[in-house]
């Protein structure tokens, strides 16, 4: 087992119950401190530690890294390190804040330098994205969205079950968490009309989707196989893909999504590594009617039984729970995912990112876009104060949230939350 992972620590630090940073998670983020530069950065409960200031002060001395890595302003760098040495950097974390270790916890000068409250951070963009896929690998989506829009007796494309099915992102409109979304503009066509209109799209939806990052390089040419793709694997975050369905369903035919998508993604500030949810493997579903292709076949548990939740706020009145998902409801995993990218020779860059698609539960209540909650508009979710929505409206913050939970340990991924403004 890897040491930081063993749920029996506890650290110095007060953590508030049921917090989705224990000393057992150790996130990596970069953040913005008062007037400082950009940083790296961990998080224990509410508690922002500050790792290029935990560098300089020589806490991480004894693993002989180039302490600049923690003063740049993205991860990118830090996780080209490769996993053994940033499970050696997690695990020396992990060592430094547990309970009976004095060295910097009795260290009240060290302490002021190092650690921050949350309230008094900035999170920042924590990847610099180079190329953004997203799949569509929820069979309980794609077979809603094959229901509504085709023939429910032939809801999955015959590619479906045979490959992970994707296309490529735009990665220049991906954002953190907190930053606000104009409504996206655009071409769309009316039902009934003979000429499309240009305007604010209408129909604005969110995806609830998780994203992972990937850490390490491959070369072109070359394939990377189911069971080495999670080396290549540093971490996820939570991932909302905004989708403007009116400019979506209009432009998608024959090349699929284009400006429908690529207006903005938001992502949660902390990436979780992979390690740190090591807890949560569940196996995944039987993969032989048909069975795949031997390149997509995999041994062990790969899936993650990670709970999400989507919350509606509208302006004036508090979050509201609108659907709880989990991240199990996935047909093709992250490993597989990454097998079919680079069966073609497709190389993988460090920061790549790779959305898993929205991810759909089986009953109405756990669906994972307003598309299917609403079921195309048909059936509006009530909201607080006599309110109803069909899709999102200026003004209204789109917020997710995901956390699994074990034998009473919780790892979480925080929350990507993103408001809508009206369009520019
Ligand atoms: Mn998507």
């Amino acid at each position: 087992m890897i040491a930081a992972n063993n749920p029996s620590l506890k650290s110095w630090i007060e953590t508030p119950a049921n917090t989705d940073f224990p000393i057992q998670n150790i996130p990596f983020g970069i953040v913005k401190i008062g007037r400082g530069q950009p940083r790296m950065a961990t998080i224990i409960g509410d508690t922002v530690i500050d790792l290029s200031a935990l560098s300089e002060l020589g806490y991480l001395d004894n693993l002989s890294l180039d302490k600049s890595v923690f003063y740049l302003s993205v991860i990118n760098d830090f996780m080209a390190l490769g996993k053994e040495t940033t499970r050696a950097v997690r695990d020396r974390i992990s060592t430094i804040f547990q309970q009976d270790n004095a060295e910097l916890r009795d260290h009240a000068d060290h302490k002021a330098q190092i650690l921050y409250p949350i309230d008094d951070v900035q999170n920042l963009m924590p990847v610099e994205v180079g190329d953004y896929t997203d799949f569509y690998s929820s069979r309980e989506h794609a077979t809603n969205i094959g229901t509504m829009f085709r023939d429910p007796a032939n809801a999955l494309m015959p590619n479906w079950l045979h490959l992970p099915v994707g296309y490529h992102g735009r990665a220049s409109s991906i954002v953190v968490s907190g930053t606000p979304i104009h409504r996206p503009k655009g071409q769309q066509m009316p039902k009934g009309a003979d000429m499309p209109v240009y305007g604010p799209c209408k129909l604005l939806d969110f995806e609830l989707e998780m994203a992972f990052v990937v850490g390490k390089s491959s070369k072109l040419g070359a394939s990377v196989s189911t069971e080495e793709a999670e080396d290549y694997i540093f971490g996820l975050c939570l991932f909302n893909d905004w989708s403007a369905r009116d400019i979506q369903k209009w432009e998608y035919v024959p090349l699929g999504p284009f400006l429908g998508k690529s207006f903005a993604s938001s992502m949660s500030p902390w990436i979780v590594t992979l390690d740190a949810l090591d807890h949560f493997r569940i196996s995944g579903p039987v993969q032989d009617d048909p069975v795949v292709l031997p390149y997509l076949q995999y041994k062990g548990d790969k899936r993650y039984n990670i709970k999400l939740e989507v919350l509606l706020q509208i302006e004036g009145s508090a979050p509201h729970s609108i659907s709880n998902s989990n991240y199990k409801y996935m047909y093709w995993n992250m490993c597989q995912q990454l097998a079919h990218h680079t069966v073609n020779g497709c190389n993988l860059s460090v920061g790549d990112l790779y959305g898993s698609g929205t991810i759909s539960g089986t009953t109405p209540d756990s669906y994972g876009s307003m598309l299917e909650l609403c079921w195309q508009g048909t059936k509006p979710i009530p909201m607080p104060d006599g309110e109803e929505r069909k899709f999102l409206q200026d003004g209204d913050t789109l917020i997710l949230r995901g956390f699994g939970e074990k034998d009473g340990l919780r790892i979480g991924f925080g929350e990507v939350s993103g408001k809508v403004l009206p369009a520019l």
